[in-house]
């Protein structure tokens, strides 16, 4: 077995390969004037064509392609979006800055992802939109929120940032609701030069609206005739350069992800009291984070045991905490939410790990529980 190794084992990094660096140099080198979008363009339609979105618009973050999508809705003051306590704050901040209110519902405890039956219980006269959030890249119970916003007439906007490749009865994330939101930053399963992002949808009119507001608000017919406040979050040619290489690559990356996964499980899978990442019939999660929970009896919680491993050059994340915990929001009892946060950590999972790396770090955390 490998041992103690000089340099840390990270919880993610992504793989570049000559793909990336010709695409990107291309750009530097070729991508102006008449050819100052081609790889934006191409990004674009080759991104709907893999998750089969009727369109696509790049943005300069998952959060910003998220906000578009709230804009587009007509998310703002008076409104209430309703959203999985185990979130990113970045997209419930965007909530909160169209002057609309988040609503913090537990999830499940096996998805992480947001639980359906909580949703219909915090539904009032307020609400516009659900935003399930796919988390560490696992699926949400999609058919059934779909049903619930259909019976009472709510917008669904996916926060699939870390889920790109994951699938459902065969759908990608992204592409149930009205708007999907991805993430290309660098830790993500694909980077468009460590910042990005994507907004897809099946709406000509929403996507119409969701670019009109990426356009500063400028009429379509007047140039720079402004008919609406509005914002940029435009990605460059470059970035896109490099997204599209990640893209032609991303089956080889999920394939990677799902295998360092099976490792993992094989590893750990067998000890009382960890829960791993689970997947629902019919689900193909890109297993962007590997992760655990310890919901058993340990000698050391996930905090002691994160700064051990540590010592031994292994790095991991804690889980998010639950969003309503934060002072600016009012504490609501999500015990799930709670649970996870407090005992969950993503674990290496970036393409380059190997199985003798998986092999050590599962050696070290079963040594540190005292299994
Ligand atoms: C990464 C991530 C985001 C943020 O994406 P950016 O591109 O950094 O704006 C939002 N939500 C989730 C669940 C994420 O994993």
């Amino acid at each position: 077995m490998l041992s103690k190794p000089e340099k840390m084992i990270l919880t993610a990094g992504p793989s570049i390969s000559e793909k990336e660096i010709s695409y990107v140099m291309d750009a530097v080198k070729n991508g102006w004037n008449e050819h100052f979008n081609d790889y934006v363009e191409k990004f674009e339609h080759e991104f709907a064509k893999y998750t089969g979105a009727k369109y696509a618009v790049t943005t300069s973050g998952g959060t910003w392609a998220f906000l578009l999508a709230c804009a587009a809705c007509g998310i703002g003051k008076g409104d209430e979006v309703i959203f999985p306590d185990l979130a990113y704050f970045s997209v419930t901040d965007v909530v909160v800055q169209l002057g609309a209110k988040p609503v913090f519902v537990d999830v499940e405890k096996e998805s992480w992802c947001i639980d359906p039956q909580k949703i219909k219980k915090a539904i009032t006269k307020k609400t516009k939109a659900i935003a399930p959030v796919n988390m560490y890249g696992n699926m949400p119970l999609m058919y059934e929120i779909l049903d619930i916003a259909q019976k009472h007439n709510l917008y669904i906007i996916e926060d699939s940032c870390p889920a790109l490749g994951s699938t459902y009865l065969g759908k990608h994330a992204g592409t149930f609701g009205d708007f999907g939101c991805f993430s290309f930053q660098g830790a993500k399963i694909a980077t468009a030069g460590g910042l990005g992002g994507m907004l897809i949808t099946d709406n000509e009119k929403l996507f119409e609206t969701a670019k009109y507001f990426n356009r500063q608000g400028e009429s379509y017919s007047r140039k720079f005739f402004q008919t609406q406040h509005g914002y940029c979050f435009d990605m460059t040619n470059m970035q896109a350069a490099m997204g599209l290489a990640q893209l032609e690559r991303i089956e080889e990356f999920v394939e990677k992800k799902r295998q360092i996964n099976v490792w993992y499980k094989e590893y750990l899978g067998n000890i009382e009291g960890i829960t791993l990442n689970s997947e629902k019939e019919g689900e193909r999660s890109n297993k962007w984070m590997s992760s655990i929970v310890l919901n058993g009896e340990f000698p050391i919680n996930r905090d002691e045991l994160r700064i051990k491993l540590k010592e031994e050059k292994i790095d991991t994340r804690p889980f998010f905490y639950p969003v309503c915990v934060f002072p600016m929001y009012k504490a609501v009892n999500n015990p799930i939410s709670q649970m996870l946060s407090k005992n969950g950590m993503n674990l290496p999972s970036g393409v380059h790990r190997t199985k003798e790396e998986i092999e050590y770090i599962c050696y070290q955390i079963r040594k540190l529980l005292h299994d």
